[in-house]
């Protein structure tokens, strides 16, 4: 059995039915930018976040981008963010000229140390910039505390995150502004590129609104320079189409990690932790071992697809060799030599889970 990382085809075949008419009507419509299928999803998103607006926009990148921005950040300005995540995080902080710096993370749950967060902030802190990494909400309500008791930006990267649950509330309702990525492999994935930015603030709502579409409120009057960053029809018809599903489907990968658990209970690894305050929606299954290339060649003989997420961690990328000289995040360097992420999606079935705990098992045996 050929097992992949992802297998979009089998979701789609599902959701054809009722997406193949839906995409004929917007064709047949023709309205493809920012039409009533974006106001429509923009609309249903919010709702399900429990949020008051949600502004879509062309892809994650630029829903962290234009966050930044919203918020006013620039040169002179600091933003706390983690080196182990993907690049996109650190590039928007870059994008706005402010200055990145790094904090180690948590050995469990690979999302940011909060007591180093703390330790982190100084007279030129702006803001914080947490990821919900692999899908594992970050424990926001001490980063919450610090970022009230110092007036700073509480920032959520939720690329990895859309339909997780932290003490109740949705990732991406809890700080200032969110920023989700509907990149295709992602919890919830478009056909191509798409993003949004969540906010509870009207004002910051407005601005977001304005930057993603040249600066404008009123057509060809520009009141600030924005950018052209709007999720097209197409991808809002078949993020309708997904958005009743998310939560089945992070069901689904829920029921895949739980089934790994048990399926690697005993062997010399370190599965992926539940810290009990967050419901993980396991965009990725991430495991830590120290034979992790032997590991993951013994997979890929057995034509299972394996992925390390990530390999350099964003401190030791020649782009910030300058920026991070000198630095060193022991547990996130630790974390990247060792870590593997094996095939993890809602189809996914049993006997292919099965398969990979047995491949797994044999060669660490
Ligand atoms: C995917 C991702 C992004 C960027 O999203 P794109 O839609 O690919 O631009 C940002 N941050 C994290 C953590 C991601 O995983």
């Amino acid at each position: 059995m050929r097992i992949p990382m992802v297998d979009l085809a089998t979701q789609y075949r599902e959701l054809k039915p009722q997406l193949e008419p839906a995409l004929l009507a917007a064709l047949e419509a023709t309205q493809f930018i920012l039409g009533p299928n974006v106001q429509a999803f923009e609309a249903e998103a919010a709702a399900y976040l429990g949020v008051k607006h949600a502004i879509s926009c062309a892809n994650g990148t630029d829903a962290l981008h234009l966050a930044l921005r919203a918020l006013g950040l620039g040169p002179g300005d600091e933003v706390i963010t983690t080196p182990f995540t993907f690049i996109a995080t650190a590039e928007a902080i870059a994008y706005v000229g402010a200055k990145t710096v790094f904090v180690d993370i948590d050995p469990r749950s690979f999302n940011l140390d909060v007591e180093q967060v703390a330790r982190a902030i100084g007279p030129r802190t702006k803001a914080l910039l947490p990821v919900h990494l692999f899908g594992q909400p970050a424990n926001m309500a001490p980063l919450q505390a610090l970022a009230q008791q110092h007036g700073l930006h509480l920032i959520e990267d939720c690329a990895q995150s859309f339909g997780a649950r932290v003490a109740g509330r949705m990732t991406g309702s809890i700080g200032d502004v969110s920023a989700f990525s509907f990149f295709p492999s992602k919890n919830l994935g478009c056909y191509g590129d798409g993003g949004m930015v969540t906010t509870q603030s009207d004002a910051l709502a407005e601005t977001l609104r304005m930057l993603r579409n040249h600066g404008s409120k009123v057509r060809y009057y520009h009141d600030i320079i924005g950018y052209n960053s709007r999720l097209d029809e197409l991808q809002a018809v078949v993020l309708r189409a997904k958005l009743p599903r998310i939560d089945h489907y992070n069901q689904q990968r829920r029921r895949v990690a739980q089934r790994y658990q048990a399926g690697l209970a005993g062997l010399p690894l370190q599965t992926p932790f539940e810290d009990g305050i967050g419901q993980h929606v396991y965009h990725q299954y991430t495991l830590l071992c120290e034979r992790r290339d032997a590991l993951q060649q013994a997979l890929s003989a057995a034509q299972i697809a394996s992925a390390i997420y990530y390999p350099v961690p964003l401190h030791q990328q020649k782009v910030f060799a300058a920026e991070a000289a000198g630095q060193s995040f022991p547990v996130t360097e630790s974390v990247a030599r060792c870590c593997l992420s094996l095939p993890i999606y809602p189809e996914l079935s049993d006997a292919a889970i099965d398969e990979v705990c047995a491949v797994i098992r044999q060669a660490l045996a």
